[in-house]
């Protein structure tokens, strides 16, 4: 920070999200350039053995190590703060590094954790399998009943986790009523906001304590790499994440986050049409023979759409649907599409399509995903950026070969 400065800009409570994604966080060195800069670089040099110790001690400004301070990922880092309204982020390497730092970080044995079941499937591994070995136990429920978040509580519940809405069936769950039960609890709330993106849902201001996000998903929204953000207050941060962070190691190439920091600017124009696109193409599958269930969180049929209208400005870019005849049917649906390319991934430029039983949700029971509403003929539809009539076209084709 001693060499970059931050350009003159308005105050950024006064600046919309676009233009915040565009300029916060920007640090500029003594060559101004117009583009952020890559700063890949392991760690720095000193002036002076004294400059050396001053930095160490907190009483210089500066970066000092990539592990927990680099001059791009720092960028990052404000931009998304700036974007998600909360004073402060850290970065990870991936987005399972942000939900497994978010949680640890605030845990010991002996404390007890509450999460909703239709989970991300390594959100559950990390709740369900990896916690108890360390001695926190952990209760899932079904999300959207707040009487079970409230049964589930113990005296030594310290966490509450939700995504909402959910992989892969997009079930809402109601932020504030949740978040409310936690704080009653003494817990504190985490949400996976993956699916909503920072742009339809901000679960700080709903009440929650921490956000994580995925950036490999939307925010990168063009398959390159990997990445992963905790957003929080900064009381939040320096309490449970930061040294958490900075003494294990979790962090974010700079390499990637530039890649990330550049995608920032464009998140609001592709989150916008991606979702246009997602509404046309749910409303256009909605009803069809070979349709026998559609989950879209901006339709007025999804069974939670009171919730929806409540916290939620913006319908997500995924669709699910059952398509008739379960898994043969389903396969035989994806291996016709044309356009629409079969991945595990979501959230990219390029529309994707997964079938969750086979693949993120494989590990489980089948009486486990039913559960889950992960029916054997459930695929879920990642919308991209290609016009909506080739993709609806695409989907209808495929679909009369079922
Ligand atoms: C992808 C995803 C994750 C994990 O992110 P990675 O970057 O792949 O580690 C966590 N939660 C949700 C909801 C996701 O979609």
């Amino acid at each position: 920070m001693s060499q970059l400065q931050p350009p003159h800009l308005p105050a950024l409570e006064s600046l919309h999200p676009d233009t915040r994604l565009v300029h916060a966080g920007t640090l500029r060195s003594q060559f101004g350039e117009t583009s952020e800069a890559l700063f890949l670089t392991q760690g720095h040099v000193y002036p002076s053995a004294e400059e050396c110790e001053a930095r160490f001690t907190g009483d210089s400004p500066g970066f000092i190590y990539a592990r927990f301070s680099n001059p791009t990922v720092a960028m990052f880092e404000e931009r998304m703060a700036a974007m998600e309204g909360a004073e402060a982020a850290r970065a990870t390497a991936t987005g399972m590094a942000a939900v497994t730092a978010a949680l640890l970080s605030q845990l010991k044995a002996g404390d007890h954790v509450v999460a909703s079941r239709a989970l991300f499937g390594s959100c559950r591994y990390v709740i369900e399998e990896l916690l108890p070995r360390f001695g926190v136990p952990s209760t899932l429920v079904d999300g959207t009943n707040l009487d079970e978040w409230r049964a589930a509580v113990r005296p030594e519940t310290r966490v509450f986790f939700l995504e909402s809405p959910s992989n892969p069936t997009l079930e809402v769950i109601d932020i504030k009523a949740v978040a409310d039960i936690a704080h009653a609890a003494g817990a504190a709330l985490v949400v996976d906001n993956v699916f909503a993106t920072p742009l339809w849902q901000k679960p700080l201001a709903l009440g929650a304590d921490c956000v994580v996000y995925s950036a490999t998903k939307h925010i990168d929204g063009q398959g390159r790499c990997l990445g992963g953000v905790i957003l929080a207050s900064e009381d939040f941060i320096q309490k449970h994440v930061h040294t958490f962070l900075r003494q294990t190691g979790p962090a974010l190439s700079p390499f990637n986050a530039w890649v990330l920091l550049k995608a920032l600017e464009t998140l609001p124009l592709r989150i916008e049409r991606q979702t246009r696109t997602a509404v046309a193409v749910a409303d256009a599958l909605a009803g069809l023979p070979k349709i026998e269930r559609l989950i879209y969180a901006g339709r007025p049929d999804h069974p939670q759409a009171a919730i929806i209208a409540r916290q939620m400005t913006g319908g997500s870019t995924l669709v699910a649907f059952d398509v008739a005849g379960g898994k043969a049917g389903a396969f035989r649906f994806m291996n016709a599409l044309r356009l629409v390319r079969i991945s595990n991934n979501l959230g990219d430029a390029k529309s994707l399509i997964t079938h969750p039983a086979t693949t993120t949700h494989q590990r489980f029971t089948p009486e486990q995903r039913a559960a889950m509403g992960v029916s054997e003929g459930l695929v879920r539809l990642s919308v991209g950026l290609e016009h909506p009539d080739d993709l609806v076209g695409d989907l209808k084709q495929a679909l009369a070969q079922v």
